[in-house]
């Protein structure tokens, strides 16, 4: 390894928190521990993603006793790509892994990532041997990496979520896009280099409840799906080409009855019904595909930030003033006003 510059770590650690009060001491003591044998400077970047239970409390008192820990705080809760997004753009590492902050990925397995980055690797992403969720979750989940995998046009990983390393130069890649519907896993895939997949085993939740409901896993499942591919549009394409040579078909051979045979079809009003009420149900579905992508690039457009940060922890000017942008301003305890 090269030296690097003085008081930048070599492995920054960014870890998504939204109310995890109970696992935060033992995700730190756990992390500071495995880092600790990589033997080479680090730093945590906590991002709190919003939480309402004390989990910021929690992450100031780890701040004020440890100059490696670092926290973002967002002013509400944007979601988990969001918050790995801003880590990644506050975290100064050389090398930069992600992980969730449920303990579900071992930060016991950080220094396996970091060694094969030292290998010269890239991109060293964790792939989930074995998982612990229920059965129906499971089978979810595989059913979705394996339908992204045929539908995309990048090459996304089986098993593979955001648990990984990253060489800063993959890092830099992913800050510099400017999409707002982020799906890690997929750019991370999308930019290339040298990436390879080290397996293993998934943990339950050390505390607390999932904090991805149906509603955002199916969210970032739709991400994921359109943001990397073309097939849904051009399914709709191929099914109106479809649907056409069938109604040309009927056309032809209705006429042949009517004109050559002379025969009046006046029955027919079950599959009059049927023929529209299957043509309508295409037409709203093929709306919907239209409309999700045309509602990304309506989010897209827009430019607004991916995200509102609230306060820091533990950053030093420089890289506070680098990521802002602007000059300093007054900010303060506001005075106390009585009418
Ligand atoms: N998380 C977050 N914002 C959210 C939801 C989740 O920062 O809106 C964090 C959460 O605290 C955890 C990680 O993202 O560290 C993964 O979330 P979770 O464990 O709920 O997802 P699951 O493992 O069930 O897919
Ligand atoms: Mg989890």
């Amino acid at each position: 390894m090269s030296a690097v510059t003085a008081g930048v770590p070599t492995l920054s650690l960014v870890v998504p928190m939204y109310n995890e009060e109970e696992t935060v001491p033992i995700f730190y003591r756990r992390a500071v521990a495995a880092l600790e044998q990589t033997a080479v400077p680090f730093e945590i970047v906590f991002v709190d993603d919003g939480s309402t239970d004390a989990t910021f409390e929690r992450l100031r008192v780890l701040a004020q006793g440890d100059a490696r820990i670092k926290v973002v705080r967002f002013s509400r809760n944007f979601g988990h790509q969001t918050a790995v997004t801003a880590g990644l753009h506050y975290a100064r590492g050389a090398a930069v892994a992600v992980i969730d902050g449920d303990l579900q990925d071992p930060p016991e397995f950080v220094p396996r990532l970091f060694e094969k980055w030292c290998e010269g690797f890239d991109v060293v992403y964790a792939v989930r041997r074995t998982r612990k969720e229920n059965v129906l979750k499971r089978a979810a989940y595989r059913l979705f990496y394996r339908l992204l995998r045929r539908l995309s046009y990048i090459d996304i990983p089986l098993d593979s979520g955001d648990f990984a390393i990253m060489d800063r130069r993959v890092v830099d890649e992913l800050n510099a896009m400017p999409e707002r519907n982020r799906f890690v896993r997929g750019i991370r895939a999308w930019v290339g280099f040298r990436q390879v997949g080290l397996e293993y085993d998934r943990e339950p939740r050390f505390a607390g409840e999932s904090k991805y409901p149906l509603s955002k896993l199916i969210k970032l499942a739709y991400d994921g799906l359109i943001s990397y591919s073309f097939v849904p549009l051009r399914m709709v394409t191929h099914l109106g080409f479809l649907i056409s040579v069938v109604a040309f078909a009927a056309v032809v051979y209705l006429l042949t009855l009517r004109v050559v045979y002379g025969e009046h079809l006046i029955t027919g009003w079950t599959s009059t019904v049927v023929i529209v009420l299957f043509l309508g149900g295409i037409q709203l579905l093929s709306l919907g595909i239209l409309g999700e992508y045309v509602g990304r690039i309506f989010d897209e457009v827009k430019r607004r930030p991916l995200y509102v940060v609230k306060e820091t922890l533990g950053f030093d000017t420089a890289t506070e003033m680098a990521l802002r942008g602007s000059v300093e301003t007054q900010v303060g305890p506001r005075p106390a006003m009585r009418l």
